[in-house]
């Protein structure tokens, strides 16, 4: 009889058997993976080098990187938050470093340190890691403790840890067993966009734009979102396939469901310049007085990159006339297009091949101080198998390191 099984051997199985086992060193952990490799997203993710947390070392701010999950979270990372990953793997001789925009990775820019760091703890803590091995269901028995069915094979143990990701087949399995699932859609997106502005520009950024759309109250209700929330900024990338950069990523986060709902058919606004209408109104004026000899596009507005301010003088028909000769109706449709460019979005592309998965084990069926299931004692969460998201930048790791450190110290 196993003391304690985990199910999925990724980030956040393995954070949860190596801390178990420190913290009891006799209970029996093992796990169980239903894929040939262990870690596989940590592999891949952050480009190879694996974005393993962020410098954030307040709580209260740390948590508005979740769209789901934030007021769960702050009871969470009270207890473990991204100083205590740093510490951890410290301990373990993996340095952190931080890069200008606050994501940290190991030293060796390499996520195989990660990886061999988790496995080689295994080793040193006799934690059996079992692959090819897919949970096929489990049944709770009266004594609170479980049966694990594999194929060929019966597995019993008293405590049993769900870290298997995002996986449909699992979700449905926990669902048979009364634990409420909310529906699983993407998140971290880029928007695609066919549009003369930005055609043949891509690789361009622009270093603050603001990208917004609008939905009707209902439908914001529905979703619990608020109108302001739709609204992100930062820097913007125009790609090949439309617009992506951190202000889309944004945006796709915390409207992953609302954007499902609209099957990724919505219009957006982008204001490339971060300025009010009016004010920029004013500002148009003032460059039409002090260059009225000048041709628009040899004169950029603000720090706009001039390859898209000469394809958005050329869209309004202004590319071949002088500041001076502007009327007043260019001048506000100038600022329209500056501050408010509509776009209509027709779909969503992958950013970098990384993407989380907005939707999970509902976050009411959990009790956040043990990370164990509301319905059935003795069962345990971890990871993205929760209804627990954020935007890029080591959030979605530092998630699952916390998550599965409250899980040890709360096992016994
Ligand atoms: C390309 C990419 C790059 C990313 N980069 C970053 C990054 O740099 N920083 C960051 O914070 N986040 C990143 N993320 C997100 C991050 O990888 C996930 O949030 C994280 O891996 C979740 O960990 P987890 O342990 O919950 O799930 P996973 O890592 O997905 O592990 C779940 C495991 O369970 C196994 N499993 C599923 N079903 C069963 C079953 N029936 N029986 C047994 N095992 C099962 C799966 O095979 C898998 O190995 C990235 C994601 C992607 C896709």
């Amino acid at each position: 009889m196993l003391d304690v099984a985990i199910i999925g051997g990724g980030a956040a199985g393995f954070f949860a058997a190596i801390n178990i086992k420190y913290q009891h060193p006799n209970l029996k952990v093992a796990i169980f993976e239903k894929s040939k490799t262990v870690l596989g997203k940590v592999s891949i993710s952050g480009g190879g080098r694996c974005n393993v947390t962020h410098s954030c070392f307040d709580n209260s701010q740390l948590i508005s990187y979740y769209p789901r999950g934030n007021k769960e979270l702050l009871t969470v990372f009270n207890r473990f938050n991204p100083q205590n990953t740093i510490e951890w793997f410290k301990q373990r001789n993996i340095n952190l470093k931080t890069e200008s925009d606050g994501r940290m990775f190991p030293e060796s820019n390499q996520s195989e340190t990660i990886i061999n760091c988790f496995l080689s703890e295994c080793k040193q803590l006799h934690i059996p890691i079992y692959i090819q091995k897919p949970l096929l269901d489990f049944h709770s028995k009266e004594d609170m403790s479980f049966t694990l069915f594999f194929e060929n094979e019966t597995v019993n143990c008293h405590k049993l840890v769900f870290t298997s990701g995002s996986s449909e087949f699992m979700w449905n399995m926990l669902k048979k067993k009364g634990i409420p699932i909310i529906e699983p859609v993407p998140s971290l997106f880029t928007f695609n966009i066919k549009h003369p502005l930005i055609n043949g520009l891509q690789g361009l950024s622009v270093k603050h734009a603001t990208v917004s759309c609008t939905f009707d109250k209902d439908l914001l209700k529905k979703h619990q979102l608020k109108k302001d929330q739709l609204s992100q900024s930062g820097p913007l990338l125009i790609t090949h396939w439309g617009l992506s950069g951190p202000a889309v990523l944004k945006l796709s986060s915390i409207g992953a469901r609302i954007f499902n709902d609209q099957s990724y058919q919505f219009s957006i606004q982008v204001n490339w310049i971060n300025d009010s209408l009016d004010n920029t109104i004013l500002q148009l004026k003032k460059l039409k007085e002090s260059n009225s000899k000048k041709k628009t596009t040899n004169t950029p507005f603000t720090n706009l990159p001039s390859r898209l301010w000469e394809s958005m003088c050329a869209l309004l028909k202004i590319e071949t006339k002088n500041w001076g000769d502007l009327s007043q109706n260019e001048i506000n449709k100038l600022a329209i297009f500056l501050t408010e460019s509509p776009f209509d979005v027709n779909g969503k592309s992958t950013f970098k091949e990384e993407f989380v998965t907005a939707g999970g084990i509902d976050l009411k069926a959990v009790d956040f101080k043990s990370m164990q299931s509301k319905q059935i004692k003795n069962l345990f969460f971890a990871g993205e198998v929760l209804n627990i998201d954020a935007l890029t930048g080591g959030f979605n790791f530092q998630a699952a390191w916390s998550e599965a450190w409250i899980i040890s110290q709360n096992i016994a």
